[in-house]
């Protein structure tokens, strides 16, 4: 037997003991007297009987005791010679694999978080890319469309959806042809579209009819070609040129009239001084006619420069303006004087209703006589001999302006030609048997109230009866 067991045995022999001895003790009490062995025996077996059990107890207990801390330390010894150290046997061989798994599954992983974090810093240019690419496109003044290999909007700037008439946001992947409509336009960008592989960039010009105006344009079509050679999509750029077509066209029309202008004037001139220089005029009259005929040519010629330079001056901007507070009567007084001579020659009466206007207004003085004398001179030369010819200034000081008016008895113009007065070198067909002239005062004249003292023009005209021309100043202030 093992001392576990014979711990056991006492405690359970040591407890019969003390059981019988208490049993025995409680029957004596209970008889009051003391059965067959005596008190004494009584507490002997009493006391005898617990302490073999209390010393069976202690026993059994270090027993357990021992025994509780041997299999700790075989756990303990177990689970430390597992974590530092390579499993055995079949455990081994189940690990190993797995572990190896498991290192490449942590390297992929690895991997993947790099490329992912790559893949956001791309993202994240490719987004501020996108972002700076349609911010660039929508500063720009030019019309920008971007299409796709199917036709279809991919981005377009608001000068393009203006243009075209559509929204630009909500146009977005719609086909180009609904959006531009089916002209040379449309026609244009699909054949660079399918033809992307030849040429990767086409400027033209191009004539398109929009909101019912012809417009012309230089259009850039340029293919996006990806990598793989797949086309990604075509860039089309329209730059509006009417109005630099309009200027060129007026300037070759401006030096042609120009140099038609000066050459009638230097013609005369020319042919004058060489019937003099010839002693083709004998008599002391003739040579007067003849020097009075170069010197009106040549006052022609220097008015006809005056009035080109003041014209380019005043449209450039670099015309000195000196305004002031200055009163209109007097000017016009003078005007009336200069022109007088003139008017007499033609038996023209010339009525001056000028009334004495103290108000004033700010203005070139210069610049504002100029334009009188225009107005006059032009009543007396389409005025048919014996005419009227009549000059108002009235204030309004209400509406706080004044109104100068020529008024003639003269040809009047056809009202086709109405539209046409104060453009350059513009001049009725039918006047130019009457009265020489270059078509630049009327134009000279609107410039200087229009656009140097924002004033306005005024014209009437009644064919045979007589026009009436005028212009209304803003009183100064
Ligand atoms: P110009 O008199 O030198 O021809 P303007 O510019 O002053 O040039 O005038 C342009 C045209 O307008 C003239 O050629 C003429 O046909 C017409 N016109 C101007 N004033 C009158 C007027 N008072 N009556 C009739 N026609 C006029």
């Amino acid at each position: 037997m093992r001392s576990a067991e014979v711990r056991i045995a006492g405690v359970m022999i040591g407890a019969i003991a003390a059981l019988l001895g208490a049993t025995y003790w409680h029957a004596a009490h209970a008889l009051a007297r003391p059965l067959a062995v005596g008190w004494g025996y009584g507490a002997l077996i009493v006391l005898g009987g617990a302490a073999c059990a209390a010393l069976a107890y202690v026993g059994l207990r270090r027993e357990w005791g021992g025994r509780n801390r041997r299999l700790v330390e075989q756990v303990q010894s177990i689970l430390h010679t597992s974590a530092a150290a390579p499993a055995e046997g079949e455990y081994q061989a189940l690990i190993a694999p797995l572990r190896g798994h498991m290192e490449q599954l942590r390297g992929k992983v690895e991997q993947l978080q790099l490329q992912k974090k790559n893949l956001e810093i791309q993202l994240g240019l490719a987004e501020a890319q996108r972002r700076q690419i349609h911010a660039m496109i929508h500063g720009i003044s030019d019309a920008v469309l971007i299409s796709d290999k199917f036709d279809e909007l991919l981005m377009a700037n608001p000068a393009a959806g203006e243009m075209f008439r559509f929204q630009v946001e909500a146009s977005i992947r719609k086909p180009l042809l609904g959006l531009i409509g089916e002209g040379e336009l449309a026609a244009e960008i699909a054949e660079v579209r399918q033809n992307h592989r030849r040429a990767n960039r086409r400027t033209l010009e191009l004539e398109l009819t929009l909101g019912g105006e012809v417009r012309n344009f230089t259009v850039s079509l340029t293919c996006l070609v990806e990598e793989s050679g797949e086309l990604g999509g075509v860039v089309t750029v329209l730059h509006d040129i009417t109005r630099e077509m309009e200027v060129s066209r007026m300037k070759t029309e401006f030096v042609s009239h120009v140099s038609h202008e000066l050459r009638t004037p230097l013609s005369s001139i020319k042919a004058y001084a060489e019937l003099l220089v010839d002693g083709e005029a004998t008599d002391e009259k003739t040579r007067q006619e003849f020097y009075h005929v170069i010197q009106g040519e040549a006052d022609r010629l220097s008015r006809l420069i005056d009035n080109i330079l003041n014209i380019s001056r005043i449209e450039s901007g670099m015309m000195r303006i000196n305004k002031k507070a200055i009163s209109v009567s007097g000017l016009l007084k003078q005007a009336l004087e200069v022109a007088m001579p003139t008017a007499r020659e033609k038996n023209i009466t010339l009525v001056d209703q000028v009334a004495p206007v103290f108000v004033q207004v700010e203005a070139d003085r210069d610049m504002i006589y100029q334009a009188a004398l225009n107005l006059i001179s032009n009543a007396i030369k389409y005025t048919p001999v014996g005419g009227t010819v009549r000059v108002v200034l009235e204030a309004d000081e209400l509406a706080s302006n004044v109104t100068v008016k020529v008024s003639d008895t003269g040809v009047g113009i056809p009202p086709e030609a109405m539209k046409h007065l104060f453009t350059k070198f513009f001049r009725v067909e039918q006047h130019k048997g009457m009265a020489k002239g270059s078509g630049l005062g009327l134009n000279l004249t609107r410039q200087i109230i229009e656009h140097v003292h924002k004033g306005r023009m005024l014209v009437e005209s009644q064919p045979g009866k007589g026009s009436t021309f005028g212009f209304v100043l803003p009183i100064a202030t």
